[in-house]
């Protein structure tokens, strides 16, 4: 029998997702972002059932080369730009757009042969401190675009947010991302050209950073960041679940030990059950005991270590069978809670469904 672990696309999810966020910044164009192979939903799968965005949002330029190959034909940024001078040619060829954050990245297309112009992203470093032109040095960097041939002339300003999870609130709560703000209008203040500003959070929380294009990337997915918060809470839908089935049910008695390490002893004699699902297929091994699954739609328990292809499942007061179904995360149970409990984000856990999972597309 094949390994019964799978993790289910919900296409209607992802495309109700991106109607929620269009509702939501009805004046503002949609980059959908599908990097990490669509946060881990499948690139291709999930720019079709998106194709309504108004352009997609790549960190790889293999994965422009992949959507082209499936027949998209939406404009493409690279979200990181160019790495090598040869880049260009493959951003010509594929019709692709480049976000310039970088003296390196505006030399070379300085120095680019003739050929097609290519849209360009100019990011500014409004204070995340990861990528971009520092605030004094943009309007140098915008003018060299300007007057670079291969560079076409509707420039796209851009910033990045570090904190727009949190939102505006009392007590200073927001501050970082109000000083995004500001100094992003300063650094760009009379240069012509669309802005783009905000990520899935500042979609949610920051209607004054809508702006022209907006670029949500986990909120397509159903996913929220915001702390004690999931997708559901914005109206959003999980365009995953992640699930497989019980394989074992054994009685262990009273004071008997699950799991390496021993490290969760039974308070009973009660039913086990071993799921068919552990961190060599994603599921995070930082999971602790207590982490909530649903076997046959009812709450139970992981107990012991997640180990890496199996894990122990507390069916005390569990009315289960072996080969019964087992929900990881879903609709009915949001991955924001087992990341919540495994120390990380939705994010991390979507991206990190490893290939021997079956991939579903409903
Ligand atoms: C990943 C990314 C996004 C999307 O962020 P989410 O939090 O997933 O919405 C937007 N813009 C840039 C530049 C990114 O790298």
């Amino acid at each position: 029998m094949a390994r019964p672990t799978s993790a289910t696309i919900h296409t209607d999810a992802l495309r109700h997702n991106l109607g929620q966020l269009r509702a939501r910044a009805p004046g503002s164009r949609v980059m959908a972002v599908v990097k990490a192979d669509g946060y881990g939903h499948g690139l291709e799968r999930v720019a079709r059932a998106l194709g309504a965005a108004d352009a997609f949002g790549v960190a790889a330029l293999s994965d422009a080369e992949r959507l082209r190959a499936a027949g998209l034909s939406q404009p493409i940024v690279l979200l990181s730009g160019i790495n090598e001078p040869d880049d260009i040619a493959r951003v010509r060829e594929l019709g692709v757009e480049s976000v310039v954050h970088h003296h390196s990245q505006l030399e070379m297309l300085e120095q680019a042969p003739a050929g097609a112009p290519v849209r360009c992203w100019l990011k500014v470093d409004s204070g995340m401190h990861r990528l971009g032109f520092a605030p004094e040095a943009v309007r140098d960097a915008h003018a060299r675009l300007e007057a670079a041939p291969a560079v076409a002339a509707d420039i796209v300003l851009m910033n990045h947010f570090a904190s727009s999870d949190e939102f505006e609130g009392d007590n200073g709560a927001g501050r970082q991302t109000r000083e995004q703000l500001r100094v992003f209008a300063e650094a760009t203040a009379g240069l012509p050209g669309a802005r783009s500003l905000a990520n899935s959070a500042g979609v949610l929380g920051w209607p004054q950073a809508h702006a022209d294009w907006i670029r949500p990337g986990g909120a397509l997915y159903g996913m929220s960041v915001v702390a004690g918060t999931t997708g559901a809470d914005f109206g959003l839908r999980p365009a995953m679940t992640l699930a497989t089935r019980l394989i074992a049910i054994n009685p262990v008695c009273r004071g008997e030990h699950i799991g390496y390490s021993a490290t969760w002893t039974c308070p009973e004699d009660m039913p086990v059950g071993v799921a068919a699902i552990g961190y060599g297929d994603g599921y995070p091994r930082a999971a602790p005991a207590g982490t909530p699954v649903l076997v046959n739609g009812q709450p139970a328990q992981v107990i012991g270590r997640v180990s890496m292809d199996l894990m122990a499942v507390d069916l005390r007061g569990v009315d289960a069978r072996v080969g019964d179904p087992v929900i990881l995360w879903g609709p009915e149970l949001p991955v924001e809670r087992i990341a919540e409990g495994a120390g990380t984000i939705a994010y991390e856990l979507t991206c990190s469904i490893t290939r021997r999972v079956r991939f579903v597309e409903q």
